[in-house]
């Protein structure tokens, strides 16, 4: 181990380049540029190092098109006798800048330990780690048993559709081509993440009738509905989401809580209009709710508990008419604390450390839900460099020193997970 461990340590500024070469490709979701290119350049250097690598499209998924293609690549390395198989999982996308930047965000800078760029955290520094710890062992010429693969994948921040779930469709994440995946999500370097809350998407429109303005006796006004309905929201849906809490160890302490985000409204004039008003009684009126759900939660509990707030307005409300349309659900995840996956990698972080890691639970989903209830896979995890709270921030940065610590627990991780071996031996 300590042998491999100087083998990453000398691969420094070959991490550091791999990771500006990928940040300065913008493959920004949506709508998904550079895709390919980014899948290439992880293919060829993969390929490289030994490698087999295919590059699969998501043909068909949500968003593909020749302009935009969703181009996934997978390598897999044998090792020297059958054996288990830990595959490494990173996106390829990232968001959009956004306002704020005192820097070029694909220029990739290096101050201070730091590389900064959109996507340097939210996770091209984890695919970096991933690759650099595979590299090491490659190149130290350690044996292993079984099969180390590494996939870039398109599509995470727009729920993964053309990503991991398109590749779980194909059995990419199944038994008995993959037992052991570690996702190096951006979840801070002494944390092992083991999964995540679940996420239900929904509209509600409330319906009115179209009038005159000056006469709004004559039509119903949507927007009053959907106000009635949010009132609702406060008076009796918010105080019970806070009173429900997770035993999983979900992070920040506030996500430990059942949640609602109200993520937009609309209703009445478009909301671009120029110059004067017309006189209208707006007879529709749309909210986008986000409401993020507890282990605890079924979710048909969570769907019915809005429906019935809606279904009391219905009788107490004259006119008052609703539908509801469902957008997006996964479920929560939570990978067995005894797993192995859990196990080998909370075992590197004490020997790099010197302490236990915290296991945590995102608040937010991540591809983790397609690898289990697709794949079936259950020893999963996310585990990589970059602090959580910078993700789709403005100058997000990832420090050097973490990609090579974390590259350490991914090598000593999948040797324990291959060959059996133990952070001690
Ligand atoms: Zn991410």
């Amino acid at each position: 181990m300590q042998k491999l461990f100087e083998r990453i340590d000398g691969l420094e500024e070959a991490a550091v380049s791999l990771t500006q070469d990928l940040i300065r490709i913008p493959t920004v979701n949506p709508p998904g540029d550079a895709y390919t290119p980014c899948a290439e350049l992880i293919g060829e250097r993969l390929r490289a190092a030994g490698f087999d690598v295919v590059y699969e499209r998501g043909e068909g998924t949500p968003g593909d098109s020749d302009k935009h293609p969703r181009t996934n690549i997978v390598a897999r390395r044998e090792g020297r006798r059958p054996g288990p198989c830990l595959h490494f999982n990173g996106h390829i996308d990232v968001v959009e800048p956004g306002e704020g930047w005192t820097r070029d965000p694909y220029g990739a800078e290096v101050e201070d330990g730091r590389i900064y760029g959109r996507g340097s955290c939210d996770m091209k520094g984890g695919i970096a780690a991933s690759i650099i710890a595979a590299e090491a062992i490659l190149q130290e010429g350690v044996p292993f048993d079984g099969a180390i693969e590494i996939s870039g994948t398109v599509d995470e921040e727009t729920g993964g559709y053309g990503g991991v779930a398109y590749l779980a469709g194909k059995g990419f994440f199944s038994k008995p081509r993959v037992d052991h995946v570690i996702i190096p999500e951006p979840l801070n370097v002494d944390r092992v993440c083991v999964g995540h809350r679940g996420v239900w998407w929904a509209e509600v429109c409330t319906h009115g009738h179209i009038a005159h303005g000056s006469m709004p006796f004559l039509g119903d006004c949507a927007v009053r509905h959907m106000g009635a309905f949010l009132d609702k929201l406060e008076s009796d849906l918010y105080p019970a989401l806070a009173d429900r809490q997770t035993a999983m160890p979900v992070v920040p302490e506030g996500a430990k809580q059942s949640t609602l985000n109200i993520a937009s409204i609309h209703g009445g004039l478009p909301d671009n209009f120029n110059g004067l008003p017309s006189s209208l009684v707006p007879d529709l009126c749309k909210v986008i709710l986000d409401r993020r759900f507890l282990i605890e939660e079924p979710l048909d509990q969570v769907k019915a508990e809005i429906v019935a707030l809606l279904d009391a307005l219905e009788k107490e409300r004259p006119g008052f008419r609703y539908d509801v349309r469902d957008i997006m659900e996964f479920e929560p995840t939570l990978t067995d604390l005894e797993a192995p996956v859990v196990q080998a990698v909370s075992d590197q972080i004490e020997a790099q450390f010197g302490h236990k890691p915290e296991t945590i639970c995102s608040p937010g989903t991540y591809d983790q839900k397609h690898v289990f209830r697709i794949g079936q896979l259950k020893d999963c995890i996310a585990y990589g460099p970059g602090i959580l709270d910078l993700a789709h921030q403005p100058d997000e940065y990832i420090e050097i020193d973490a990609i090579m610590t974390s590259a350490k627990v991914m090598a000593g991780a999948a040797l324990t997970l291959l060959n059996g071996e133990t952070a001690s031996s």
